[in-house]
């Protein structure tokens, strides 16, 4: 079996186009969405995230605030960033870039921020909201690991509630921010959903569970992690691992977990690294940052009946 790809950066596009047009009608009421993205420190990753961000925010016209502090600075200078951009109505969404420095705890950080602009749902309220299945916002990546699932299972005349109703989801790795948001985005498919995390390597287990999956979704942090004899015949495989890699010439390009190559002769579907999962997480927060913007103007429901497809399913 050759494995069909799934092309993010297309869908990437189809929902950028709509953001683009509902942050102008959220202008025009003098709404306007602003994000704000803290990093602290010069982690590659998170640096390489932030300038995505900040392209795809001036693209689509919503404004952009960058903090960026040293990575000695201490957790009162960082929750005091946070708190100022809670009480500027210019932003409506804030994103803590991680990692963060290890005098931080993180949870605290995350806490300061006002669960009404949280789009990662970083807060304790948030991610409590998301486990029980009514999440005031979707945090992005996993978001964008099941848009993909879903445009794909339409793609392919797949009924999506009967595919999900009778799959198993295997999810590598279960991060606060990655692994356990997918977790609970897959119960709320009522899928049968298993998780685990390097104890599954570590005890040599990793193979026997994820073979079952019907849908193998990796987000570990380990380079070519996933290879086919960890794949079973027929498996959708979404790729989340975004890892910096260095070539002998110094330059540096980003591989996913899963070793593409091999497990496309195995797999149903796959994701590639890049333009898989990544470029839609982007416009994805981008589209929480709308979604907060919308709720702080007390427009709860979208205007959807003018509104094309794409601008419906950004909101
Ligand atoms: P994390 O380090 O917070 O968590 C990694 C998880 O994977 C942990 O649960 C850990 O136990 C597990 N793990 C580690 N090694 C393993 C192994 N050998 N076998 C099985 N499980 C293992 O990482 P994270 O923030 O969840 O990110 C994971 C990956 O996803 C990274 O490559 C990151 O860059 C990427 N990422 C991508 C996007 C995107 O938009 N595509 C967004 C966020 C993170």
């Amino acid at each position: 079996m050759s494995a069909e790809i799934i092309d993010g950066r297309r869908c990437a596009d189809e929902l950028k186009h709509g953001l683009a047009a509902a942050a102008a009608a959220l202008r025009e009421r003098d709404a306007a969405p602003g994000l704000a993205t803290i990093a602290v420190g010069d982690d590659f990753s998170a640096g390489a995230y932030e300038r995505r961000l900040a392209r795809l925010a001036g693209e689509v016209e919503i404004a952009h605030e960058r903090v960026s502090l040293a990575a000695d600075s201490s957790q009162e200078e960082v929750v005091a960033q946070i708190r100022r951009l809670n009480a500027d109505p210019a932003i409506t969404g804030i994103l803590v870039l991680r990692p963060l420095p290890p005098q931080m705890d993180e949870p605290e950080v995350f806490r300061a921020i006002d669960p009404a602009k949280d789009i990662e749902a970083v807060h304790p309220e948030n991610a409590g909201l998301l486990a029980l299945g009514v999440p005031r916002f979707v945090p992005s990546t996993a978001a964008s690991a099941f848009h993909l699932l879903d445009a794909w299972l339409d793609s392919a005349g797949e009924d999506r509630a009967d595919f999900y109703h009778r799959s198993l989801i295997v999810v590598v790795g279960r991060s606060n921010n990655v692994g356990k948001p997918c977790v609970s985005l897959g119960y709320d498919r009522q899928a049968a959903v298993a998780s685990v995390d390097e104890w599954a390597s570590i005890t040599g287990r990793l193979g026997t569970i994820t073979r079952r999956a019907d849908v193998l979704i990796v987000a570990a942090g380990v380079p070519g992690l996933i290879r086919a004899e960890h794949v079973g015949s027929g498996a959708v495989v979404i790729d989340v691992g975004i890892n910096p890699q260095t070539a002998p010439d110094g330059s540096v390009r980003m591989v996913g977990d899963v070793d593409f190559d091999s497990v496309a002769q195995w797999a149903r579907a796959v994701t590639p690294v890049p333009g898989g999962v990544g470029p839609l997480t982007d416009v994805w927060l981008l589209r929480n940052t709308i979604v907060a913007a919308r709720r702080a103007a007390g427009l709860e429901v979208p205007e959807l009946d003018a509104l094309p497809r794409a601008v419906v399913e950004a909101l």
